[in-house]
């Protein structure tokens, strides 16, 4: 083929960060200039058994970056129907405390990032519909009393 046969296609494919406090899965903070390795938990490690919860602030910059370009927000998601009774909630809390000594253990001597990996686990038991902010807040109160 004569190099006049080819035409190029050129993609851009672009990358933001955004100003958040915590990553984008788990509550691990994002400081800039930290000592290595210190910014993790089992759920940005990947660690078997975590799951990931989405970091609400990133959603409202991700939207708020869409008006800015005129791009269509869906209003929904599929699969997304959350669980927001109390009561449930709290029963999954204590669960999920009560079979990890350990990592409240961690959440206690000054980890607070492992939060993350115990809302992942809330989340988990739930089939990721109880509603994250809630599951997080109850998380915290019980921890932090
Ligand atoms: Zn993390």
């Amino acid at each position: 083929m004569a190099f006049e046969d080819y035409e190029p296609i050129i993609g851009l494919e672009v990358h933001c960060e955004l100003k958040t406090a915590t990553k984008l899965f788990c509550g691990c903070p994002t400081t800039f200039g930290n000592e290595a390795n210190t910014q993790v938990c089992p759920v940005c490690l990947g660690l078997p058994g975590t799951l990931p919860v989405m970091n609400g602030k990133a959603v409202e910059f991700a939207v708020k970056i869409g008006h800015a370009l005129n791009c269509t927000i869906a209003s929904y998601s599929k699969g997304m129907a959350q669980v927001s009774d109390p009561k449930a909630i709290e029963d999954a809390v204590d669960k999920v405390l009560a079979e990890n000594p350990a990592v409240v253990a961690d959440y206690k001597g000054g980890k607070q990032g492992v939060i993350g990996f115990l809302v992942g686990k809330v989340m988990q038991a739930s089939q990721g519909k109880a509603n994250p902010k809630m599951v997080n807040e109850m998380i915290k109160k019980k921890l932090d009393s």
